[in-house]
């Protein structure tokens, strides 16, 4: 059984699918929010929307009369979501909601983010459901600047993210590995524009794989950002939709072994069709589907990354 949250993404779940449940989101608490958030942060946003007129929290976010009331519901939808998925009552979820999160930091909102719904998922699943082990998977085109902060001294959540760089929001350098005890469980592949569905794959082939088995995670959470599709007006990747069954796939095969279940959240994805199209590949792989056949494309870069993360990982 697969669990949704839905969103506009609404048509591809007209029809009744015996496959999948729609689950109704539930506000997450202020405390489970504080997971993530400084209070005095959570209560500027809570400001911002009970003032009644749109406020710009950033340069590019903003915070109208309903986002505060909406922004609960993003992360408590996720949260029930992993939940559920934890509990056994799902085999894998996708929470479509909006905001997206993963440029919130604690203290700030960022690049349309109100509250890193998939930190506080990660740091709820922790605090209330038992699980030791972490990893966070972000193909969103933006590297996720919030969740790797909110992780960076951190070994039992692992964050591992492809991203254009340089780009926004600048962070996500190959140098950029965690500190102190979480060290080396920052992981990151910055990649210059253009690249291409091999390009992605190799990575999610032969880096994602064993760092997975070394890992062992009891959760994998994934940033679902498909503003890396072709058609995205913003970003710069050429990735087609079946690009981001494949990534799947390969997620979803290595987690096999682990029994770790998976569970996406809705990050960015400008172009509604690409974004739909590349949504429904992924539902696929979560009914259990082959994932579409993407040849590998070794270049420079990928020896770079496996040699940098050797350091820390069996690569
Ligand atoms: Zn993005």
């Amino acid at each position: 059984m697969i669990g949704i949250i839905a969103d506009p993404i609404y048509t591809l779940f007209a029809k009744p699918d015996p496959d999948i449940i729609k689950v109704e989101p539930v506000a997450a608490s202020e405390e489970d929010i504080m997971l993530n958030h400084k209070k005095s942060y959570i209560s500027m946003v809570k400001r911002s929307y009970s003032s009644g007129h749109t406020t710009n929290l950033d340069s590019d976010t903003v915070c109208s009369e309903r986002s505060y009331e909406v922004a609960l519901l993003a992360s408590g939808g996720l949260i029930k979501l992993t939940e559920m998925a934890i509990k056994g009552e799902i085999d894998s979820g996708f929470a479509f909601v909006r905001p997206p999160g993963h440029h919130a930091t604690s203290t700030a909102a960022m690049g349309f983010c109100l509250f890193n719904n998939i930190a506080i998922a990660a740091k709820k699943a922790m605090a209330s459901f038992g699980v030791k082990k972490v990893l966070i998977v972000d193909f969103d085109v933006h590297h996720g600047n919030g969740t790797q902060a909110s992780f960076y001294d951190d070994d039992t959540v692992l964050y591992f993210s492809t991203h254009q760089y340089p780009f926004y929001p600048g962070t996500g350098a190959l140098t950029e590995i965690g500190r102190k005890n979480g060290e080396g469980f920052t992981v990151n592949c910055p990649l210059s524009g253009g690249k291409e569905d091999g390009h992605y794959i190799a990575i999610y082939k032969y880096i994602l794989p064993p760092i997975i088995k070394s890992f062992k995670p009891n959760l994998i959470l994934v940033s679902a950002g498909f503003d890396s599709h072709a058609m995205d007006p913003i970003g710069g990747m050429r990735l087609s939709s079946s690009c981001f069954g494949a990534i799947g796939g390969i997620i979803r095969d290595t987690a096999k072994n682990i029994g770790a279940p998976i569970v996406y959240t809705l990050e960015g994805g400008y172009d509604i069709n690409a974004q739909k199209d590349s949504v429904a590949h992924i539902i696929d792989i979560m009914k259990g589907h082959t994932p579409p056949d993407i040849a590998p494309t070794e270049w420079p870069g990928l020896d770079k990354f496996i040699k940098a993360h050797r350091d820390n990982w069996p690569l």
